[in-house]
């Protein structure tokens, strides 16, 4: 038996190397130590060979041969540094430099160049050669608010971006354009890259060698070697995505974003992250207390902000309770902020009445998992997803959601085989690269899983051993199935019947199939159904607790994982422990040394309704902006607007804080510390790059001040002693101390200071011992459209922007690609409509009406149209319907019933009335 079969045994400059089958010399002599020059090759990329300057000799092999395209194989000899092949590298890499205009003195790039490393190295001459600049064409890239600047001059033809924009990203925009010094990169005859498939995610930035490629709006100039570089973690989505922030101390200022190579987004992110971080320096920034004087909003104190906002919780609690008073927390904010802020509300207030946004975008799947599985959080890793054998995508858009994922979900269908299977009402971009795409009606999910799971049951393409091994309730939800055919399916979602049986073969044929979804499966009336089915399609084909499986929802802020985790819910303490529980209670009453309430608290909707009706007198909202995120917002308004007190904390004055009594300025993530979890239950460090503006304060800092000044002194050195207070009190983050932080963070449960963390949920069991079977019956949306509402709306975001727009629209480089809402409609509705291209419809529905801009398309079907949510000219959420899902108390956003019709003369001679 050969000791070592996977291996292969090489000489490399007269030392014995060995290494797996597959690896190429550049590969064997970078992990042996041995540096050798290259240019064109990045290890993300597929090896090229185009720059020439990896050459190495190898005995026996004629010529000299490029090492990022040779593999190694036993028994080779190399050397990676003959005179012969200093000689040739020099000479090629002078060749390369009189391509490129040296502009060192004045480039961004300055000492972080790799062609000016490399010439370093080999010592060239740069007037070697005479410079070879042959005609340049303008470049498209260059007008003055897009986001990537392209200078040929700097350009060395390596290929790179190309090549990133292709296999990493997938957009496949650029090319290259020209014959030899002439050429350059572009776009297919040479279109405005804004007019491509270009998704301005930076990536051709990042990879670039020598600065060719370079941002070029929003942000600063300035040399990297001048900067302070600070790794954190994004503030936009759930995946995390580790970004570099380049600063300016000396101005305070963010110069530069770059994406850091490490888990979970290994060198990508989306143009969110790269470019819209530009808000940190924005002047109406909030920068000192507001209190309200004469019915306006005034700069005062920090003293008698805290002041005034203690006294009157404090005369509100005494004189109609602690009920009275509720808090939103936040999901974008810290765990350390929304532990603070649910133990504020728990131990000083004395209510659970507490909540944030995770109520309207995964309260369901929190309640769904936890009951089928007894952890309510994806069962998997991201990076699982690349080498997926099928990936089942359900009601997410992850292209313009969580772009990271998506691309990594473009990779695996286009480079590792992965079967994808698409079901969403729209087509959305990720459908042209599924090999089916089931475009179910919105709010008929549980009808397509019902049909897909008799399919696997008639076909006996379910996992016996997994269903009587590991689960409970199998007969009982089998028969829930059994008449539900294809063909009943086929009817209520619109999909065929042979569509939805090839893509239940696809997925329970497959070896290992991961289900991702996200708000479409969610927000529902149904939601907490959508989610059992899905947990039923997973265990039915014993698809939970092994690699490249699993129910994956991918959750939408950035830190709505952890908010959930730290217990910022009206009925769980940190760690989904119950505030039911009396043991539980009487563990926290101790650590806190107060009473605390056994009573349920109010839902976020719930919150509103009671405020409006005079029940809740006082709040706090922290980071969240409800005027914008809630349904039906006219009942949110007269809700607030009914209140007796109330205090909203920000980083600037949105919708919500406009009507506060009080106004407190809280730090950016880009000027503190803490720590965020992403949607792959991975915890992270944010850092410290910059300082607040003004007087703002973190926000944990803020609530300990109130706290004090209500009599309960929250006594923290700093904000990692309240992460060492809550490994101390959460189970599932027992092993999370500050210190183990600093690589790649740690995926819960991580129950002890040695455990590694966990990246595959339910392997040797579920969380609640067995997993459940739940008999899911189909329910319609609770409004569907009729003769005086005809439409069916859904809502969702894109790609430029989030949530209500705060951040996203006071980013240059967002707003200049996407400056204004618009409503999608079939080309069928339109004309029937007498509507054209960006003409304003008038959206009606029984709760509201705004007008919007028409955008006309086939993503959408004859009879749906699609609305984004983020911007407050024409409030989707003044549309939408408040039915709330019965168990998780989430609104039905995704279905609701409209009128359109144009808004104003759509030509001449033709109005609207
Ligand atoms: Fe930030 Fe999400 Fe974009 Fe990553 S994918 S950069 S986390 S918005």
């Amino acid at each position: 038996m050969e000791p070592f079969p996977n291996l292969v045994n090489l000489m490399i400059d007269g030392r014995p190397v060995a290494v797996t089958e597959g690896t190429t010399i550049l590969e064997t002599a970078l992990a042996a130590g041995i540096d050798i020059p290259r240019l064109c090759h990045h290890p993300r990329l597929r090896p090229m060979g185009g720059c020439r300057l990896c050459i190495v000799d190898v005995e026996g092999i004629r010529g000299l041969q490029t090492s990022c395209c040779l593999e190694a194989a036993e028994g080779m000899e190399v050397r990676t540094s003959t005179p012969e092949i200093r000689r040739l590298r020099k000479t090629t890499l002078e060749l390369i430099i009189a391509e490129h205009r040296m502009a060192c003195a004045t480039c961004d790039t300055d000492g972080s160049c790799e062609l000016q490393d490399a010439a370093y190295r080999l010592g060239v001459n740069e007037s070697a050669h005479p410079p070879m600049q042959l005609e340049i064409r303008t470049p498209n890239y260059t007008s003055r608010d897009k986001a990537i600047a392209y200078d040929p001059s700097k350009c060395i033809r390596c290929g790179r971006c190309i090549r990133a924009c292709d296999e990493i990203q997938g957009a496949r925009v650029l090319t290259m354009a020209g014959r030899g010094a002439g050429s350059l990169v572009t776009t297919p005859f040479h279109d405005d890259p804004e007019t491509t498939a270009c998704e301005t995610c930076g990536q051709c930035i990042d990879i670039c060698p020598t600065g060719a490629m370079a941002a070029r709006a929003g942000l600063r100039r300035g040399r990297k070697k001048d900067l302070q570089a600070v790794t954190t973690t994004c503030v936009y989505c759930g995946v995390g995505c580790q970004l570099i922030l380049q600063a300016d101390r000396k101005t305070n200022e963010l110069v530069r974003v770059e994406a850091s190579p490490e888990v979970p987004n290994h060198g990508s992110a989306c143009v969110k992250g790269k470019f819209g971080l530009d808000f940190l320096g924005r002047s109406d920034r909030l920068s000192t207390p507001l209190i309200r004087k004469g019915g306006e909003l005034q700069p005062a104190g920090w003293e008698e902000a805290i002041a005034l906002v203690a006294r009157r919780f404090s005369e509100i609690r005494s004189e109609s309770g602690p009920d009275s008073l509720a808090v939103l927390s936040s999901a974008k904010t810290t765990n350390e902020d929304n532990y603070l802020m649910q133990k504020f509300a728990r131990a000083v207030l004395g209510t659970n009445n507490v909540d944030h946004c995770a109520r309207l975008c995964h309260a369901s799947t929190v309640a769904g998992l936890a009951r089928a599985f007894g952890s309510g959080a994806m069962t998997n890793s991201i990076h699982e997803l690349r080498d997926a054998p099928v990936v089942f995508v359900i009601g997410s858009n992850t292209t313009e959601c969580h772009p990271v994922i998506g691309s990594l979900l473009r990779q695996g269908a286009r480079e590792s085989g992965t079967r994808l299977i698409v079901a969403d009402p729209r087509r959305i971009s990720l459908a042209g690269d599924a090999e089916i795409h089931l475009q179910h009606r919105p709010g008929t999910d549980v009808a397509l899983i019902n049909g897909m799971i008799h399919v696997i049951l008639e076909e006996a393409l379910e996992d016996r051993r997994f269903i009587t091994g590991r689960c409970d309730g199998f007969d009982r939800f089998r028969d829930s199935v059994s008449g539900f055919t294809p063909e009943i399916a086929a009817g209520i979602t619109g999909v065929p019947a042979d569509d939805i049986r090839r893509a239940a073969r696809i997925y329970a044929g497959a070896q290992a199939a991961s289900i991702v979804y996200s708000m479409g499966i969610t927000q529902h009336a149904c939601g907490t159904d959508n989610v059992l089915s899905l947990a039923n399609l997973a265990m039915v084909t014993g698809n939970v607790g092994k690699l490249h499986s699993g129910v994956n929802p991918l959750r939408g802020q950035n830190n709505v994982q952890g908010a959930c985790d730290m217990g910022a819910l009206p009925d769980v303490f940190p760690g989904y422990q119950k505030a039911a529980d009396p043991e539980v209670r009487r563990r926290f009453s101790e650590a806190w040394q107060a009473e605390l309430s056994d009573e349920t608290g109010l839902t976020v909707v719930e919150m509103m309704l009671a405020a409006e009706a005079g029940n809740v007198r006082g709040m706090y909202i922290m980071g969240e902006n409800p005027m914008l995120s809630d349904p039906d917002v006219n009942h949110v308004a007269s809700g607030l607007e009914n209140l007796d007190f109330l205090v909203v904390q920000d980083i600037f004055l949105s919708e919500t804080a406009e009507l506060a009594d009080v106004v407190l300025p809280a730090a950016a993530f880009a000027e503190r510390e803490g720590t965020f979890t992403n949607t792959e239950r991975r915890v992270q460090k944010i850092r410290r790059a910059l300082d607040p503006p003004g007087e703002a304060r973190p926000d944990w800092r803020i609530i300990a001040a109130i706290s004090g000044a209500m009599g309960r002194t929250m006594d923290y050195r700093d904000v990692w002693s309240v992460t060492d207070e809550i490994a101390g009190l959460t189970p599932i983050y027992s092993g999370i101390i500050p210190s183990r932080l600093d690589g790649t963070g740690l995926q819960w449960p991580c129950p002890d200071r040695e455990h590694p963390g966990t990246p595959i949920l339910h392997g040797n069991g579920f969380a609640r011992g067995q997993g459940l079977f739940h008999p899911v019956e189909f329910l319609p949306p609770r409004e569907l459209p009729d003769s005086d509402f005809p439409f069916i709306l859904t809502t969702g975001r894109m790609l430029q922007h989030w949530h209500t727009g705060t951040l996203t629209r006071r980013s240059r480089v967002l707003h200049h690609l996407e400056p204004d809402a618009f409503i999608e409609i079939h080309p069928h509705d339109a004309r029937d409509a007498g509507v054209a291209e960006g003409d304003l419809l008038d959206v009606r529905s029984r709760r509201g009406r705004i007008t919007v801009p028409a955008r006309i398309t086939d993503r959408v079907f004859s009879g749906c149209v699609f609305l984004t949510f983020h911007f407050r000219e024409s409030p989707a959420n003044a549309l939408t319907i408040a039915a709330l899902d019965p168990v998780a108390r989430i609104p039905e956003f995704k279905a609701c019933a409209v009128s359109i019709r144009p808004a104003r003369p759509v030509r001449p001679g033709t109005s609207s009335e």
